[in-house]
């Protein structure tokens, strides 16, 4: 079993219906259990500004599945909640995205781990920071509460 970190985040609809929804849905992904949730934070959209606030969590996640598969789970999750990908960092239903899956190093085709943008994004770190806080990031070698 690995211990993984996900980021959740949401800015159309019921954002914490969605958050609570994907959580759920994880939790019922094979060899996985929800372990921790932090809070959920209203954040304004970075990169595209012309679109709602978004609402933002992170969850700490025990599982038997490999990252890739995983992963795949996870989008999968976001498509079945009806998100649509149209402009790039545009508005979203749910999107989840892996930070960290143990201490692992991935450079795949569709999947980088940690995630490579984690650090550089309070709206990740914050949240990350309540349930993750000594966990160290394996590539900065810093521990969460001492990144951003
Ligand atoms: P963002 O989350 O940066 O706004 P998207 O959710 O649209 O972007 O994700 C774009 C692609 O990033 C996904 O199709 C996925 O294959 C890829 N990807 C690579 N590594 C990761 C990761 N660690 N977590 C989530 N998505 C990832
Ligand atoms: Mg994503």
């Amino acid at each position: 079993m690995e211990d993984v970190y996900i980021a959740l985040g949401a800015n159309l609809g019921d954002r914490r219906a969605a958050i609570e929804e994907a959580l759920v849905r994880i939790g019922e992904l094979p060899e996985t259990t929800v372990v921790a949730v932090s809070g959920l934070y209203e954040t304004k959209a970075c990169f595209v500004e012309d679109q709602p606030d978004f609402l933002n969590a992170c969850a700490h996640l025990r599982t038997g599945l490999a990252a890739g598969p995983l992963l795949q789970a996870m989008l999968d999750i976001e498509s079945s909640m009806g998100r649509i990908r149209t402009e790039d960092k545009g508005p979203r239903v749910i999107d989840l995205d892996l930070l960290f899956y143990g201490q692992a190093v991935i450079d795949a085709d569709g999947l980088t781990v940690p995630h490579p943008d984690l650090h550089n994004r309070s709206f990740v770190l914050h949240p990350l920071a309540e349930i993750a806080g000594e966990v160290i990031h394996p590539v900065l070698g810093r521990a969460v509460k001492d990144l951003g």
